[in-house]
């Protein structure tokens, strides 16, 4: 309903640059050229967290991570025109930019995702009202579209951390520690409405569930900018203690030079 309105208020024309759009692309929000802009994230990176490898010595980046955390990958570096399409995203109100997102992220060759379901990042209690939706979420769903998989609410952020700008990849680490919690929830199949996701999976889910209950699915976590994967580290160690073995990551954003000053 929401959605329909935003359509029918906002002009035909890109959401970054204001360039009118064709009419062939009159139901995008941001035009051909805005995205052929962003630049996307290559290789050689570290195979785990997808960071351009250090010069010398081990990753740092990912060193702290869980074990079972095994893999993090960005579609784009967040430089000018990826922040922008963010910025849509998360204050402008704009939710629908998430399906612009996902057309990215969906790109990412993603080991086994063809049996993952995909886990959001939640806000935390504050942010999530003041703005009134996640956008890691919409950035979740418009990409379990693509990807035909479930989208699964599993965690829970349990509190609002500090903005974590200028901060060490550690002090990030701390900054972020006990912040979710897993709970029991099936997953939303793509297309299906919330709550009428497939039965008998909450099992599943059960921290510290009988050795005869299903495993755990590879999970993806789904966020829209990684700075230093501290929040993803903190999200995958919480589905980690909860049973979780096979844990990747995608994000729209890479932050181009993250400041461990
Ligand atoms: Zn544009
Ligand atoms: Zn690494």
């Amino acid at each position: 309903m929401l959605e329909a309105l935003e359509q029918l208020l906002l002009p035909s024309e890109c959401t970054l640059c204001h360039a009118l759009l064709s009419f062939r692309n009159h139901r995008r929000l941001v035009c051909d050229l805005c995205r052929h802009r962003w630049r996307a994230v290559c290789p050689p990176w570290c195979e785990r967290c997808g960071q351009p490898e250090p010069l010398f010595g081990p990753c740092r980046l990912c060193a702290p991570w869980p074990d079972a955390f095994s893999t993090a990958r960005s579609a784009v570096w967040l430089e000018s025109g990826a922040r922008a399409a963010i910025h849509a995203l998360k204050y402008r109100g704009l939710p629908r930019v998430a399906d612009e997102l996902a057309e990215a992220v969906a790109r990412i060759p993603i080991p086994g995702r063809e049996r993952a379901w995909l886990v959001p990042v939640p806000l935390g209690p504050r942010r999530q009202r003041e703005r009134g939706y996640n956008q890691s979420e919409r950035l979740a769903r418009a990409l379990g579209r693509r990807w035909q998989r479930p989208v699964a609410d599993l965690l829970v952020r349990v509190r609002d951390t500090a903005a974590q700008t200028a901060l060490t990849p550690e002090a990030r680490l701390a900054n972020v520690a006990g912040a979710f919690e897993v709970r029991n929830r099936s997953p939303e199949t793509p297309g299906s409405r919330p709550g009428s996701g497939e039965s008998g999976l909450e099992s599943r889910l059960t921290p510290g569930a009988s050795p005869g209950s299903l495993p755990w699915p590879p999970l993806i976590l789904v966020d829209d900018v990684f700075t230093t994967g501290a929040t993803l580290a903190e999200a995958a160690r919480a589905l980690a203690q909860a049973g979780a073995r096979t844990i990747l990551a995608v994000t729209f954003g890479r932050a181009v030079l993250p400041d461990f000053s």
